[in-house]
């Protein structure tokens, strides 16, 4: 996603996963989607393949949209809008709305 990046720490606002909260593994641009630990976990029943002679059920996050998740301001403690800053040294930061606290760089 285009504000979300892998290693963001969001949480859930809204869908059946409300209140969790985690990190993002893995963004879905095209798509506007995300993957966040522990979040939409689905069981896929693998059947055996040469790297994994055993096949069986594997338990893995399946992408939710991004659109369900905010970033997680860590001074507030709580999900927020963030507004983007552009520093002297080219970086761009991302500060809470609210309290006006980093909270991620890119
Ligand atoms: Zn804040």
């Amino acid at each position: 996603m285009k504000n979300l990046r892998t290693g963001d720490t969001v949480q859930v606002v809204s869908g059946n996963y409300k209140g969790a909260r985690g990190p993002v593994i893995r963004s879905v641009p095209g798509r506007r989607q995300v993957v966040v630990k522990d979040v939409n976990v689905r069981k896929h029943h693998k059947a055996p393949t040469r790297e994994n002679p055993e096949g069986g059920i594997v338990s893995i996050e399946a992408p939710i949209q991004a659109s369900n998740v905010m970033l997680v301001c860590p001074k507030c403690d709580a999900p927020r809008r963030v507004r983007r800053k552009r520093d002297l040294d080219g970086t761009v930061e991302r500060l809470c709305r609210k309290c006006g606290a980093l909270v991620a760089s890119s």
